[in-house]
């Protein structure tokens, strides 16, 4: 494997852990805030992104390159509302997307069709988080100010549950 798609996809790794770490950060926020249900959410958005970089490490090991596990930087997050974790989440996920993105081009210049064929799956997948996030900060521009509809959105989130991802499912 071409070297410099080599290291991105190993730093990818990393990205993803710290995805993972981001996510755990707030959902202790809401926890601590007792919004039990947005900490499950996060919670499972941590769990998912600790599945993307799996899908990266399994990506490297079936190409017969050993990942190089790096340090994971500490989230420094601090939120003043219930807003701000979700406008962070929204950001978090663009930079993901240019971080894939970033892969894409790299993997088109050096003709690594199979890096582009893999990659194809989290370019859906960061679509689908941005989207989510956004959905998340419009119901909570809505809704959060009222303590019933917080409570019944708290309720929602609090019913999201793990599934594991295609490209893990099918090992
Ligand atoms: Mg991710």
């Amino acid at each position: 494997m071409d070297k410099k798609l080599y290291d991105l996809v190993n730093t990818q790794i990393n990205k993803e852990l710290y995805s993972a770490y981001l996510y755990l950060s707030f959902a202790d926020y809401y926890k601590d805030e007792g919004l039990d249900g947005f900490a499950n959410y996060f919670e499972i958005q941590a769990q998912e992104e600790r599945d993307h970089a799996l899908i990266f490490r399994k990506y490297l090991l079936e190409n017969d390159e050993v990942p190089k596990l790096l340090a994971i930087d500490q989230p420094d997050k601090t939120f003043s509302n219930y807003l701000d974790p979700l406008n962070a989440a929204l950001e978090h996920e663009k930079y993901v997307t240019s971080l894939i993105n970033d892969i894409y081009a790299a993997a088109l210049e050096a003709h690594d069709f199979r890096l582009q064929q893999f990659l194809k799956w989290f370019i859906d997948e960061q679509m689908e988080e941005e989207d989510n996030a956004r959905d998340m900060i419009t119901k909570m521009t809505l809704f959060g100010k009222d303590q019933h509809s917080l409570f019944e959105l708290d309720k929602e989130y609090g019913s999201r549950a793990y599934s594991v991802p295609t490209p893990l499912a099918k090992a």
